[in-house]
């Protein structure tokens, strides 16, 4: 058994600590919050333990009524790897804590791939994780654009790939965030992040990549240009696409036009709160001009970096292989279906 602390339950932790829980290989030895709020109380239902991250607060935990474990301390002492989902720059931070306790732990993409050994996608750099002390689940734009390279570099070589990401302005539950009536280039500048963050994961692709965030909340959405070094049908790249395990292909016949639905689709699925851990890109929208290659593919932000770091919980204990990983991980989360 992998015993795994989460630090940091907000959006993403809240949706790994329960992915964790679902592993055959993993136990959740508990969550490390800052305070006591309903996040706090659905984990403490859930029979998480709790770890306080702020030790001064403790006191608020217990006049809210809610048993605290230990502190973040403790956690990372009892705990073989720390998934850390705290907010961009805190990960950073925490990692001295980590350190001095020889414990291997998990950033998230809001962190710098200076601050880590290795930035992290399963299908493309499983191996070169094994064995690390700090790895980086790189952001949840990086990770639907290297899903989608992966294959298709492998298969036809990617001469030059572009994509313009259409952006979400903030997660349903930030209320803080925006626009709320505006279309921002954000970056105005060329290139947005995004590319040079891919290029963590695949050195080697030459990548342009451009932000534009709208007023929305449900999802990202990225229309990609590829060149490619050859010239394969769209049937052959539906093909392919179909064919890898975190893509879903959406078929015509389901009448989805887009994000909303695709959420609502995975509603009525049961899925847990309506996520969508693989990339969804349109069925339709796969053209090819030449030896370019077309589509629109979206990203359930909350959702798709779940996945990514139970594979790399394993990766840091060198526990599985990882098409053995993967193959677990989807089944127990319930990817594909
Ligand atoms: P969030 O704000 O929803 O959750 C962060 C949680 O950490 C909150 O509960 C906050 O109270 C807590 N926290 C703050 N300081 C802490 C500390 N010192 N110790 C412990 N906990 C602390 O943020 P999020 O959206 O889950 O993002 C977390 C990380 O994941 C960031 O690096 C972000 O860039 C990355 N990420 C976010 C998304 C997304 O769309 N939400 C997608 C992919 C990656």
């Amino acid at each position: 058994m992998i015993r795994v602390g989460v630090n940091g339950y907000g959006t993403i932790g809240k949706r790994v600590a329960d992915g964790i829980r679902l592993q055959p290989d993993m136990q959740l030895i508990g969550v490390a919050k800052t305070r006591p709020n309903f996040e706090a109380e659905t984990a403490a239902q859930k029979g998480y333990p709790l770890y306080s991250a702020i030790p001064e607060r403790s006191h608020q935990f217990t006049e809210a009524g809610l048993d605290l474990h230990g502190e973040v301390t403790d956690l990372v002492d009892e705990s073989d790897v720390i998934v850390d989902a705290t907010p961009s720059g805190v990960g950073a931070e925490n990692c001295s804590l980590y350190e001095a306790h020889d414990t291997p732990a998990i950033l998230q993409g809001g962190e710098s791939p200076d601050t880590v050994d290795e930035s992290f996608v399963a299908q493309a750099n499983y191996d070169d994780a094994v064995g690390a002390d700090l790895l980086r689940v790189v952001s949840c734009n990086t990770t639907g654009l290297s899903r989608l390279l992966e294959p298709i570099d492998r298969e036809y070589g990617v001469d030059k790939a572009r994509a313009t990401l259409i952006r979400r302005g903030g997660d349903p539950g930030e209320t803080d965030r925006g626009p709320i009536n505006d279309i921002l280039p954000d970056p105005v500048t060329l290139p947005s992040h995004h590319g040079p963050d891919v290029q963590t994961i695949f050195p080697d692709v030459d990548i342009d990549t451009l932000g534009v965030t709208v007023p929305a909340t449900l999802m990202h959405l990225h229309s990609v240009n590829l060149t490619l070094e050859s010239a394969p049908s769209v049937a052959a790249i539906a093909d392919l696409l179909s064919r890898q395990s975190r893509l879903f292909v959406v078929p015509p016949e389901l009448s989805i036009d887009g994000t909303a639905k695709l959420k609502e689709f995975a509603k009525d699925a049961g899925r847990p709160r309506g996520d969508l851990w693989e990339n969804c890109l349109w069925e339709e929208s796969i053209a090819m001009e030449g030896n370019d290659l077309y589509l629109f593919q979206s990203i359930h932000q909350e959702a798709n970096v779940v996945p990514e770091n139970i594979d790399a919980i394993r990766a840091l204990v060198g526990h599985k292989t990882a098409a053995e990983s993967i193959a677990l991980t989807n089944d127990r989360l319930g990817l594909n279906t």
